[in-house]
Formats: C-alpha cells, structure tokens, sequence
C-alpha cells in the first residue's frame, strides 16, 4: 500500500507503527448546521480508506471527533435563541444520520465535550512543560516561541487571508503572532451541576468548572485530548479536508509533541482537496441545495458516493448538475450488468471472467487510492462482460463469479445499487440498441431510437459514462 504523506510531501508504503494495527484519525465536522457535500468528499473518501485497509488485513482503529463546543454552535444558537449544547447535540444527530444515509459506517465518532478531562489534562501538561501562558481574564495560549517545528506539515508559519482561523485565536497580548489558545475563560455567575462536571451557561456561552479555570476548549486541542486518549501521543494516519492543514493540523503537532516530547506525532498525513463550484449559480439560487441532506433527498447514496469518489482525493473536483448526472449514468451501466447477471439462465453452457477485475482494482487502490483508475478498470469490465452476455459466452458459473467482484467493490466503494427499479425491460433493451448504434457511430439509428424512448416517456441523454435515462415529468 502506498500513500501520500503531506509531512513528506512523498508517496510512501504504508508501515504501521505495530504490525498490522492502524490508528486513524479524521476531523470531523462542527455541528451546527447541515454539512456541506465538500465535508462529505473527505467523510467517504476516508471510509473507503478505512475499508479497503481492513480488506488488506489491517486492523484498522478509526476514530472521528465531533466538535460540538465551538464559537459558530455558539452564535447559531443564539440567533436562533437556543441553549448552544442542545443545538449542537441536534445538529451531531443529524450529522451521524446522514452519514449513515450516505453508507459510511467505518468511524467511531466521539465528541469534544464528552472529553474535557483529557483536555484539561493536556493544557496542564504544556503549563508544566513551559508551553504555555495565561491571559488574565481570556485564556490559556500555547507560546510558539517554545516549538522549534513549527510549520513542519505545512511548510510556513504565517496566516494567510483564506485560512480556517478562530475568533477565539484573537489577543493584542499575546506574546507570538501565532500563538493560539488552548482554553478559553468564559466568565460566569452562578453554578449547575450535570454529571460530574460543575457548568454554567454565562450569556449563550457554556463553560466548564476546571482547574485551568471557568471556560471552554480552543479548537485544536480537542483533537490531541481524543487522540491522546485513545491511542496514545503518537499514531499512524491522520486525515482531513486540504483547508485544515494550516494552522489547524500544524497547531496539532505543535500541542502533541509539546505535551509528550515524542516525535513523530503522526506518521502519515492524508489531506482531501475541495470541490470546486464553477456553476455559482447553483449554490445561490438552490439556497441549500449543497447540503448533504438535501442532495441525499434527490439522489441515491450510490450516485452521491459515485460523484465524490470519481475523482482523485488530491484533485479539485468539480461539483455540478452535469457531474451529478455522469454519476448517475455511471450508476446505471452498474445497475443494468447486476440485473443482467441476476437473469442469467440457470445450467447455461458456462464461462469463464477472463479478465482480472480485481487486479486491476487493487492495483488502483494500493497506489494512493486512486479512485479514478479503479473506475477505469470497473467500466472496462463492464464493457466486456456485456460483450460476452451479448454473444451469450456467459454462464451461471461465470455470472456468479462476476457478481461476486461486484459485491466485492461494493464492500469497498459503496457504488453498486439494489437493482429494484422504475424502468421498464423493454425501454432497457432500447438503450442498449441505441449504445451499441453510438458505438458504431450510426447516428442516423441510434436517434430513431432516441425518438422510440422519448415516446414512450423517457428523456435519454449522454455522458461519459454511457446514457442516462430518466422519466419525463409529466
Ligand atoms: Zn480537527
């Protein structure tokens, strides 16, 4: 197995650090609202990481957090004149749902303030290490003039203008730039007690009882608490959005090795690029349009998991209605081979897949989770086996073979639909007319039959990967 490591800016094989065990770590959203369909790229890719590293024998140890205390819960619940933990715990309900919804259920997740011991614990462990400074009456901050790696993921120091940054991270006292604030003070008045911990909501603003004081977490000190206390101070892979690299991972480090003096902290960085959104229109005027919750009302998980998964997690990818349609074509060509090997008669004179789906699926895979190439080497299998049931060299032996690669990359991707469905038998069979008229670039028949399907009320229309039928709304 071979992947990116964003630390060393190399591929590299995959060597756990104790045999086959691999710790993994993926930030998770903060839940105050919907996610977005870009949050959703990282969340599948990294579910089909998961996957894929279990079918190599990996035991693989996933864990996402949830932040679930943060200013943006804060000032949504506010405005919407609601206690911030409750709209959190909501908005983390409806999160886990939609993930589900989505096929991903490789994770544990694990949420921020079920873990304010362990970070309590770590903010003391840099105040006694000397990383650490207090700001009268703001907070607890980490002095990054005591960590000489500073920027070692990343490769700079400094803020840019686009990055993710905290209001939180804010102070003219602050003895560096760059420092960033471990625990935030939160001024209260009177006490509540719930569970084991004293807490108090001091104008919308939650806040624990603490020996760093009344408050609350910074935002990256979170993730290193969990970390810590789930897998120790050093694990293998650590993942999330492009966006998070800097300061948010780079402050990661910087806290971790701090706390325990151990380097490395993570082995392996995996970083997912965002979606780009060329058709601005879109988002505008659908308003919510990109959320998942809402794409998940339009289009089966498959498609949604199709589209995120076609394009290389290191690329740009684009989101539009176009890109969503290609999927559901690609999903339709899956579709149609499963149906046809489900109907494939029984003691059928057999034959044999010839040709090595499988290899070439992994050899995608096993090189950075190269996705793209994976559906090549699908699109190229189906290609052929519809070659084959069309001369009728496919028996029930080879359909059940072939079905069984289907199930074994469903397993991994999640991209092979129940085949239950609208269409027609006889619509079906005029879609592949057409195709292999298109093939052999018999236009004059292929859009005969074009005008056949329209009449008989469906819309066809052509992708890269083959046609897409659709009803037409009457
Ligand atoms: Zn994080």
């Amino acid at each position: 197995m071979i992947i990116h490591n964003t630390l060393t800016k190399t591929k590299e094989k995959i060597v756990p650090r104790e045999n086959k065990k691999i710790q993994m770590f993926v930030c998770g959203p903060t839940v105050y609202d919907y996610i977005h369909i870009g949050n959703a790229r990282t969340f599948v890719f990294f579910d089909v990481v998961a996957k894929y590293l279990k079918y190599r024998g990996y035991q693989v140890d996933y864990i996402q957090n949830i932040t679930d205390i943060d200013d943006k819960i804060i000032q949504r619940a506010k405005e919407n004149k609601k206690d911030p933990l409750m709209w959190a715990k909501e908005y983390r309900q409806k999160f886990e749902e939609d993930m589900k919804a989505l096929g991903i259920d490789s994770p544990k997740y694990v949420p921020a303030t079920e873990h304010i011991g362990q970070v309590v614990k770590q903010v003391k462990a840099l105040i006694d290490r000397k990383h650490a400074y207090l700001i009268e009456g703001d907070g607890w901050y980490f002095d990054l003039s005591t960590f000489k790696d500073y920027g070692k993921l990343s490769g700079r120091k400094a803020q840019m203008a686009d990055d993710a940054v905290s209001r939180i991270d804010e102070n003219d006292k602050k003895r560096n730039k760059g420092d960033f604030c471990l625990w935030k003070l939160v001024k209260v008045g009177k006490e509540l007690e719930i569970g084991n911990w004293k807490l108090e909501i001091a104008d919308g603003e939650p806040a624990w009882a603490t020996p760093l004081g009344w408050g609350r977490p910074g935002w990256h000190i979170e993730d290193t608490a969990i970390t810590e206390h789930y897998f120790g101070p050093q694990y293998d892979i650590h993942g999330g959005g492009q966006d998070l690299i800097f300061p948010h991972h780079e402050a990661e480090i910087t806290q971790q090795e701090s706390a325990s003096g151990k380097k490395p902290f993570v082995k392996y960085w995996m970083h997912v690029a965002f979606l780009i959104n060329k058709e601005e229109k879109m988002s505008k005027s659908k308003g919510n349009f990109t959320t998942v919750h809402e794409l998940l009302k339009q289009y089966p998980k498959e498609v949604l998991r199709f589209y995120l998964l076609s394009g290389h997690y290191r690329q740009p990818l684009e989101f539009s209605d176009k890109a969503l349609k290609q999927a559901r074509a690609g999903i339709q060509r899956i579709k149609e081979l499963t149906k046809k090997l489900e109907n494939i008669e029984r003691n059928k004179n057999d034959g044999i897949v010839a040709y090595a789906l499988r290899e070439a699926f992994d050899e995608a895979l096993t090189d950075d989770f190269n996705t793209p190439k994976a559906f090549g080497a699908i699109f190229e299998f189906i290609k052929r086996m519809n070659t084959d049931l069309t001369s009728d060299s496919i028996g029930q032996k080879g359909a059940e073979e072939a079905s069984q690669m289907l199930s074994y990359i469903n397993s991994i991707l999640g991209i092979v639909p129940d085949t239950q469905d609208e269409i027609p038998p006889a619509i079906e069979v005029l879609v592949e007319k057409r195709e292999k008229f298109r093939e052999e670039k018999n236009f004059k028949e292929s859009d005969k039959i074009r005008t056949q399907i329209q009449n008989l009320g469906y819309e066809i229309e052509d992708t890269i990967y083959g046609s897409l039928l659709t009803k037409k709304s009457s």
